[in-house]
């Protein structure tokens, strides 16, 4: 293959910008989905993606125009997902920035422009939604984009991912434009991989982008991190469906079936190696820097509803973490919900998608602990320990350190007044306001933990959606937080403790108690709920007992006869609870789930 016949790119935008609608605009006019089949979003393969209407996983697919191999890879926008997008970065030459013309520059915009700058490729910029757009709207972000990558406005390619209208010239424009790959030498054939996916009959299969030489099918290849030779059952590209062809050259990008089993036996990000001497090969040739593993910021435990399902959950997180090389998980105990699974995941979204998927891609339903940040605690005389599950949390630490980010909140400037107002409901400190083309930007520091909660949420809803966000981590300060148990009947109930900052306590106490109050079932004796700080109550509801008449089968007025049998019960109920019953208190794990939902 002449690799001048090859052009690999991406396209990259903030979230919502119509990076999966160009992309099926592509397939249309490349004549690589039939109109027939075609359906919107149509590299969304995932019922996740289609249903929540959002990009989760990075989508590869191999087009051909004008006799020109275009290997496209649509990427999520939410921040949450930025792995994905790097990863995808490392596999071609060149991307299209898309910036929706209604919205303007958004903060993924920014933050995803950083990225392909430092993977150091070609962009070219395109103003989206000019059928909707007005005609100041489209003009006012031609200029604004034509500044950001520093090019003329002439440059700037506007396109309708819904009319179709310049989404031929924006190919074109990719094939001039972009530069073809390159090889870079050495007479092996070497590959990156940067995604994978499991499959029951052919075993991990290695999405790759090949830079040297070439693969083919039956040969032997070794994966250079982990060492493990396999012979390429199959090999072939992303049609967007696999589809088996026969070899994958230099400057090409495809997948790899590896027959492997063990989910162990494959690192994403790894350089995987072919030729008819391994041995030579494998001492000579240089393996590529891979991927730096990305720090996980929230943490949250998962149970399988049903204990029975341990195994089946480790296995189905294994075979997850091939096509979500993002995920962590370690194993973790529960006394009321039993064994399971610490998991470390990139925000919050990244961990509801992660639920989401386990259920509908692996059938496996779990509960989960209330997702927590990690803290780093000086004990006493102690020296210090970093926490990541609230129970593990000391009862009188000397000092807390908390992780702390950095935001910028990009708003048009008329939501402004609403975007600092946010400050009494968030933890914003050195907030700093400053203008960036038509639209105000806001910095501040933030800690994370009030990040995860629920920033995202409120800020679309006080901005009407017109407000974005990013955020990077800058350290650790002093946290102003403690540890809050829940107690039903007198004992912590473990999982719902939980690290709060002073400010969110009594809030969150109340409505903690209010809503197990609402879903706890009653039982024979009252139940209190409480919410206690180093054993002091701070909130306080109570379940009345279930009330069993118990003379119910007698007739007419006999007084004494219920008297006596309302003692007997009461007596009863004294019995069981010196007994202990009390201790008996299950919370089911439905409860869990109502009580975590936000
Ligand atoms: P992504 O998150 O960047 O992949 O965005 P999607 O492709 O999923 O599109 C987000 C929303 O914008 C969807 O409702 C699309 O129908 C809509 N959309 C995408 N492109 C256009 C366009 O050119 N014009 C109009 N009017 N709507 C568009
Ligand atoms: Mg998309």
């Amino acid at each position: 293959m002449d690799l001048n016949n090859i052009r690999n790119f991406v396209i990259i935008a903030h979230i919502d910008h119509g990076k999966s609608t160009l992309a099926d605009r592509f397939l249309e006019v490349t004549g690589t989905v039939a109109a027939r089949l075609m359906k919107p979003q149509y590299l969304d393969q995932l019922e996740l993606e289609r249903e929540r209407g959002i990009t989760i996983k990075m989508a590869p697919v191999r087009m051909t125009y004008a006799g020109t191999i275009l290997n496209l890879i649509d990427t999520p926008g939410h921040s949450d997902f930025g792995y994905e997008v790097s990863r995808a970065l490392t596999a071609v030459e060149g991307g299209i920035l898309l910036v929706d013309a209604t919205q303007g520059i958004q903060a993924q915009t920014l933050a995803n422009y950083e990225s392909a700058k430092r993977a150091d490729l070609y962009l070219i910029g395109a103003v989206n939604k000019i059928d909707v757009a007005s005609l100041e709207q489209v003009e006012a972000t031609v200029k604004e984009l034509a500044e950001l990558l520093g090019s003329s406005e002439s440059e700037i390619v506007k396109v309708s991912g819904k009319t179709g209208e310049g989404v031929k010239e924006l190919l074109v424009t990719v094939m001039r434009r972009v530069p073809p790959p390159k090889r870079r030498g050495g007479s092996w054939s070497r590959g990156l991989v940067f995604d994978s996916i499991y499959d029951e009959h052919k075993g991990i299969i290695a999405f790759l982008r090949v830079f040297d030489g070439e693969f083919k099918t039956f040969a032997e290849a070794e994966f250079m991190a982990t060492g493990v030779r396999f012979k390429m059952k199959e090999i072939g590209y992303f049609s967007p469906a696999m589809k088996a062809g026969e070899s994958l050259g230099s400057g090409e990008i495809g997948y790899i079936a590896t027959g492997i089993k063990d989910p162990d036996k494959l690192k994403i990000g790894d350089t995987v190696i072919a030729t008819d001497d391994l041995r030579v090969a494998a001492s000579k040739c240089e393996p590529f820097p891979g991927y730096q593993e990305p720090n996980p910021v929230v943490f949250v435990s998962f149970y399988p509803e049903d204990p029975a399902e341990y195994d089946t959950l480790r296995q189905a997180l294994g075979h997850l973490r091939l096509n979500d090389a993002s995920l962590r998980f370690e194993s973790d105990m529960s006394e009321i919900l039993g064994r399971g699974f610490k998991g470390g995941f990139l925000g919050r979204l990244h961990f509801e998608i992660t639920a989401d998927r386990l259920e509908r891609e692996f059938k496996v339903r779990t509960v989960h602990s209330f997702p927590s940040v990690a803290y780093q605690i000086k004990i006493k005389n102690n020296g210090w320990i970093t926490i990541t599950n609230p129970k593990d949390f000391p009862a009188d630490p000397a000092e807390v350190l908390e992780p702390i980010v950095r935001t910028e909140i990009l708003t048009p400037p008329q939501y402004l007044g609403p975007v600092i107002q946010l400050k009494e409901l968030f933890r914003f400190s050195h907030m700093e306001v400053k203008t960036v083309g038509a639209k105000t930007l806001v910095t501040a520091k933030l800690p994370l933990a009030d990040l995860v909660s629920d920033l995202d949420d409120k800020l679309k809803s006080v901005s009407e959606g017109f407000a974005s966000l990013s955020y990077e981590p800058m350290g650790w300060e002093r946290g102003e937080v403690v540890k809050m148990d829940i107690l039903v009947a007198e004992q912590i109930v473990p999982g719902l403790t939980r690290i709060l900052p002073h400010v969110e306590l009594e809030r969150e106490a109340r409505r903690t108690v209010e809503k197990l109050k609402e879903l706890l079932p009653r039982v024979q004796f009252t139940q209190a709920i409480q919410a206690a700080v180093n054993g002091k109550i701070i909130a306080r509801e109570t379940i009345p007992a279930m009330r069993k008449d118990v003379t119910d089968y007698l007739y007419g007025g006999d007084r004494t006869r219920k008297m006596k049998l309302w003692k007997k019960q009461q007596r009863g109920k004294k019995r069981l609870k010196a007994l202990g019953v009390k201790s008996q208190v299950k919370i089911p794990a439905s409860i869990f789930k109502e009580l975590l939902k936000r």
